[in-house]
């Protein structure tokens, strides 16, 4: 049967040989979506009754490790839809009304996209603007109104996992914050596609709602910070990608490094060259116990956010040092458009501030270790100046916030 391979040994030599070519034409090839669906990688997050596999969390991590090794891009188009969205979909939707979305996800049919950030604010999240309110029409339902930006699969997805506010009506003060599961096929959708510096195979771009129709079932209140918890999954997929484009700058590196002779020697002979092929090694192995330790936690459904959150930022910022490292290594060669090193040194960048950007998630860390929440008073940056003018549009005085992710 199509999928059923052995779940502990997946690999995916087709998708890396064609890595480079889907960086430079910058779109993910048609073959390399055949490949997933026949290797059963997207049905591996998920139990059989919704068409999944269920592989354990080891053979979870073997597999997207592989998939990331072989292509950054491919493993981060597909992981957001049918990890993150689908999980966001199983967990705070319900079986009767959300199974034919979930489905076609787990099969790898059909792509999703995860909707949060927007033009004016990433890791403020408190001061997102997205609303969905009744549609007052005949079909009922909801309207969902706002822009969405810099988004995963947002220019190619058929479904966009939205976090929005719900406005209420006068009787019904309504849960703030909902997930809305919208079709992207339909009027009231515009979609744009944002060229960026790395990852450059995967989709990205935004999503600009005008009043698109969403069934009223589409709709799920949820709590901000039960979707934080639901928003590791992001976090662990984003490590996983920059400790296999780690791995591969450190294995360009050490074959470069045996290969190029200089002062009549090997590269690889020199004292300073080794040291920093041992400090990228040791990185490296110590960031995957940290991984594997949180697919495990993760998978096992045990509280796992602090970890997952340590692991996002040192993975990441770990694998810059790597890749930055390997272009070093390389020398002019490294930074040589096309050249496997500078794709890496390109990719690892956007794992630092995919998934929300370090500096953010420090301070949620912080407020885990006991320290209280990050509380700002929002700055009044017109009063000095005497303009009672506010040229973001917002009324009333400034008010305090406290700050969510
Ligand atoms: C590869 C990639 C994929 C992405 N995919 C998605 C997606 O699928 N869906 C989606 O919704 N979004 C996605 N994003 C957007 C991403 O979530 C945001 O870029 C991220 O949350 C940061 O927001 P921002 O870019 O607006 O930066 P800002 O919030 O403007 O932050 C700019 C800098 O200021 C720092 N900063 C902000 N607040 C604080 C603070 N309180 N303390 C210290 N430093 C702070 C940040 O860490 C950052 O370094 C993606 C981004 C990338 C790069």
């Amino acid at each position: 049967m199509k999928g059923d391979h052995d779940m502990t040994t997946l690999s995916f030599p087709g998708i890396a040989a064609r890595a480079a070519e889907t960086d430079a034409l910058a779109r993910i090839p048609a073959s390399n979506w055949s490949d997933l669906v026949d290797s059963g990688y997207p049905r591996l997050f998920h139990p059989p009754e919704i068409g999944g596999s269920g592989a354990d969390a080891a053979a979870q991590a073997q597999a997207m490790d592989a998939l990331a090794r072989a292509c950054s891009s491919t493993y981060w188009s597909v992981t957001v839809s049918a990890l993150l969205c689908a999980n966001l979909i199983s967990s705070y939707g319900n079986s009767r009304d959300h199974e034919h979305l979930l489905r076609p996800l787990v099969t790898g049919d059909r792509l999703a996209c995860f909707g949060i950030v927007e033009p004016t604010a990433g890791s403020d999240a408190g001061t997102y603007r997205t609303t969905v309110r009744p549609s007052g029409g005949p079909d009922g339902g909801f309207v969902i109104r706002g822009e969405k930006s810099r988004i995963t699969n947002a220019p190619t997805a058929d479904l966009a996992v939205t976090l929005a506010r719900r406005e209420g009506h006068e009787d019904d003060g309504g849960p703030e914050w909902c997930l809305a599961f919208v079709n992207l096929h339909q009027p009231g959708v515009h979609r744009y596609e944002t060229p960026h510096m790395g990852l450059r195979g995967m989709p990205w771009g935004g999503i600009v709602f005008t009043d698109a129709h969403i069934p009223e079932q589409n709709v799920v209140p949820v709590p901000f910070q039960a979707l934080s918890d639901g928003m590791t999954w992001g976090w662990l997929l984003v490590s996983i990608a920059a400790i296999a484009t780690a791995e591969s700058a450190l294995t360009a590196s050490v074959r470069h490094a045996q290969q190029r002779v200089s002062f009549g020697r090997p590269l690889a002979h020199m004292q300073g060259v080794q040291a920093q092929l041992a400090d990228s090694q040791a990185q490296i192995d110590a960031a995957r116990v940290l991984a594997r330790r949180a697919v495990h936690e993760r998978v096992a459904g045990r509280p796992s956010r602090q970890l997952i959150g340590m692991l996002k930022i040192y993975a990441t910022e770990m694998a810059v040092q790597v890749a930055a490292r390997a272009v070093q290594i390389h020398g002019a060669t490294g930074v040589t458009q096309g050249h496997e090193v500078e794709r890496h040194y390109r990719d690892a960048q956007m794992n630092v501030i995919g998934a929300f950007a370090s500096n953010r998630l420090r301070e949620q860390l912080a407020e885990g270790l006991g320290l209280g929440p990050a509380v700002y008073r929002s700055f009044d940056w017109l009063a000095p100046t005497g303009l009672r003018h506010n040229p973001a549009g917002l009324e009333g005085p400034p008010r305090p916030v406290r700050a969510v992710a």
